[in-house]
C-alpha cells in the first residue's frame, strides 16, 4: 500500500517514519541522490527514526566484522555532512538496542520459512555473492527488518519499487502477530520514493562494489581524476562527431550539478561543437562546487569525531526506550512471564 505523508492515524501526531541503511563506509553521490536527500526532506514534519543497520551488515560481512565500526562512523559522518539534522530526527545504532534482537527471536517463531525463501532477493543474492552467505541469519533477515520497523511502531517506510515485496512480507508478519496475540504492532505503509538510476564512472549503476563510485568525501583532485576516466558516448571519438548526451554519464551529472547549462551542453554535444575532454573538466569543476559545502561540513566533523559518537549514543538511548516499551507489550501479549 502506498500512501501520502500525513498526520498519524494512530496518534494524530507527526507520522512515525522508519528507514535504515547498512553501514558501508563512505557514501557516494548515488546514496545522496537516492536516499539521503529523501531522509533529509522527510525529517521536516515527520517523526523520523534512521537506523544504522549494523546487524544487517553482518549478514554479508560476518568474516570482516571488525570493519563495521569504522564503516558506521564514516557513514554517519556523511549523513550529517549531507545535512541530516539530529535535532529533527533520531539516528540510532541497531546492535546497541538488544530489544531488537530479542524481538527478532520472538517474531521468527511465527514466521514460516516458506515466506522467507520466496523473498526475491534471497536466491539472487546467493547467486551473486556465493553460497557462503546462505546462513540462518541471512535467510531470517526479513524478520530482523520487520522488527526494525515494528519495534518503533513505524507507520511509514520510504521504499523504492524494488523493495515493496520486502515491506509486504513485513506487513504479513505483523498481521500474523496481531491475529495470534492481539493488535499490538502497527502495519507499516510504503512511502514510495523515486530512486534515480545514478551511473558510475564505467556507465554501470554506481556502486562501491564495482569500484565506479564518486564519493562525497573524495577531494577535488580525486574527483577530477575519476571523472577524466568516465565512460562517455562510444560513438563520439572526435570533438566534431555528433554525440548522444542522453546515454552519457557525464551529461547525467551536468543535469544534477550544472542544470542551467544542460540544454546548451546537449546541443553542442549533438552538433559536434563540444569535446569530451573539455566537457568532463567542466563537469568536474561543477561537481566539486556542488559538493563543497558537504565536504566542508565533513572536514569539521572529522576534527571532532567524538561529536558523531555522541549523536549516535543520544539517538540510540532515545530509540531504545521505545523499543523496550514495544518489547514489553509484545511479551505481555504472548503471555510470556
Ligand atoms: S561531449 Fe560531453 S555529453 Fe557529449 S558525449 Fe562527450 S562527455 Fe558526453
Amino acid at each position: 500500500m502506498v500512501v501520502e505523508l500525513r498526520a498519524s492515524k494512530h496518534t494524530g501526531k507527526r507520522r512515525r517514519i522508519m528507514a535504515g541503511m547498512r553501514p558501508t563506509g563512505r557514501m557516494h553521490i548515488g546514496h545522496l541522490l537516492g536516499a539521503l536527500n529523501n531522509f533529509i526532506s522527510l525529517s521536516d514534519g515527520n517523526d523520523c527514526f534512521y537506523e544504522i543497520a549494523d546487524l544487517h551488515a553482518l549478514t554479508t560481512k560476518f568474516e570482516r566484522s571488525a570493519e563495521i565500526a569504522g564503516d558506521v562512523r564514516e557513514m554517519v559522518t556523511d549523513w550529517l555532512a549531507a545535512g541530516l539534522d539530529p535535532a529533527k530526527c533520531t539516528i540510532y545504532l541497531q546492535s546497541h538496542i538488544p530489544e531488537i534482537s530479542e524481538m527478532t527471536v520472538l517474531l521468527s517463531m511465527i514466521t514460516p520459512v516458506s515466506w522467507l525463501e520466496r523473498v526475491p532477493t534471497y536466491k539472487d543474492q546467493i547467486n551473486a555473492l556465493g553460497s557462503e552467505i546462505a546462513t540462518h541469519g541471512f535467510l531470517g533477515y526479513p524478520v530482523l527488518q520487520t522488527v526494525d520497523i515494528a519495534a518503533f511502531k513505524g507507520e511509514g517506510v520510504p521504499v523504492g519499487q524494488d523493495q515493496l515485496p520486502h515491506l509486504e512480507l513485513c506487513r504479513e508478519i505483523v498481521r500474523r502477530f496481531n491475529h495470534l496475540y492481539g493488535p499490538v504492532l502497527v502495519e507499516p505503509e510504503a512511502i514510495l520514493s523515486e530512486t534515480p538510476y545514478v551511473p558510475g564512472t564505467d556507465g554501470r549503476k554506481m556502486s562501491k562494489s564495482y569500484d565506479n563510485a564518486l564519493l562525497l568525501a573524495d577531494d577535488d583532485a580525486t574527483t577530477l581524476a575519476k571523472i577524466k576516466t568516465m565512460f562517455t558516448d562510444p560513438e563520439k571519438i572526435r570533438k566534431s562527431d555528433p554525440g548522444h548526451p542522453e546515454t552519457c554519464p557525464v551529461f547525467f551529472f551536468h543535469g544534477i550539478v550544472n542544470p542551467s547549462n544542460a540544454d546548451s551542453i546537449a546541443h553542442r554535444c549533438r552538433a559536434g561543437q563540444l569535446g569530451c575532454v573539455e566537457n568532463k573538466a567542466d563537469m568536474a569543476a561543477h561537481f566539486n562546487r556542488f559538493l563543497a559545502p558537504i565536504r566542508e561540513r565533513r572536514r569539521k566533523l572529522e576534527e571532532r569525531p567524538g561529536d558523531v559518537d555522541e549523536i549516535i549514543a543520544d539517538g540510540t538511548k532515545k530509540a531504545r526506550t521505545i523499543a523496550q516499551a514495544t518489547l514489553a507489550q509484545v511479551k505481555a501479549a504472548m503471555g510470556l512471564m
